[in-house]
């Protein structure tokens, strides 16, 4: 390729003969004959897409569904960049993919479907019916939340998923309070709540105490203890009023002591 940054300079070059010589011939006995053109530039692409047409051998439609009569069929739909061929790949384990692709610019303003009927003429004059498959980047896909067709993600889950990010920052941001307890704080809905909830199964008053040390309470204004139902004798425990009475004292200190560090 000849470059000429001068357009005047250009176009007194159009067109003219040229003789060639390959740089092997030295003696240059093997001329070329070169008619110098203007290379045309290559129109701007409106949408080009990759497309995956799956199921063709699924269909009825045999061996009439040739790559050459698919890429035809497409062409209704845009400018052919690179026609039908079939995909083989042989690192996957399936012995045939009945997958095709094919490059096109969507160039007409118009989607290709998910499901394209077909019908072709078989040599006996029958006409085959089959439904193939194309999928490709942002094809527009029925919503049925929405009833429509969208060609990227529904702006409703957009907004949803937007909704729930700026709760969970305005918790974090206002959650001053922490309540901490035993399994009944399980049945505690948090994301209604503008408080962290912490349940341990079984907890007694100590075993809070011990769960407080382990938790960053400084970010905490509030902390709310829940426990002490769990603080009865265990099954082999022997132990009597008084001396569970003591037990609930020494526990509910430690958890004094903790909640004094805070
Ligand atoms: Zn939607």
């Amino acid at each position: 390729m000849l470059k000429v940054h001068d357009d005047a300079k250009g176009q007194s070059i159009e067109n003219r003969e040229i003789n060639y010589f390959l740089a092997g011939d030295i003696q240059a006995k093997k001329n070329i004959p070169i008619t110098i053109t203007r290379r045309e530039y290559r129109r701007k692409w409106v949408n080009p897409k990759y497309m995956a047409v799956w199921d063709v051998n699924k269909e009825d439609l045999g061996d009439l569904a040739t790559n050459k009569l698919l890429t035809k069929f497409f062409e209704k739909y845009g400018t052919i960049l690179d026609p039908v061929e079939d995909v083989i790949d042989l690192s996957e384990k399936a012995w045939s993919l009945d997958k095709k692709k094919f490059r096109i610019d969507l160039d007409k303003e118009k989607h290709i479907p998910r499901q394209c009927h077909l019908e072709i003429e078989d040599k006996n004059g029958e006409i085959r019916k089959g439904t193939i498959r194309i999928t490709y980047k942002d094809q527009p896909w029925h919503c049925r939340r929405c009833m429509e067709e969208h060609e990227g993600e529904c702006p409703k889950r957009m907004q949803d998923r937007l909704r729930e990010k700026e709760i969970k920052e305005q918790k974090e941001m206002e959650t001053k309070t922490l309540i901490i307890g035993d399994s009944n704080l399980k049945l505690v809905n948090k994301n209604a709540l503008l408080a962290d909830v912490i349940a341990s199964s079984g907890a007694k008053i100590g075993h809070i105490a011990n769960q407080l040390s382990w938790e960053n309470t400084n970010k905490y204004e509030n902390i709310v203890v829940f426990a002490g139902i769990n603080n009865i004798p265990g099954q082999h425990e022997r132990l009597d009023e008084k001396g569970v009475e003591r037990q609930i004292d020494s526990e509910v200190k430690t958890l004094e002591a903790e909640l004094a560090k805070t």
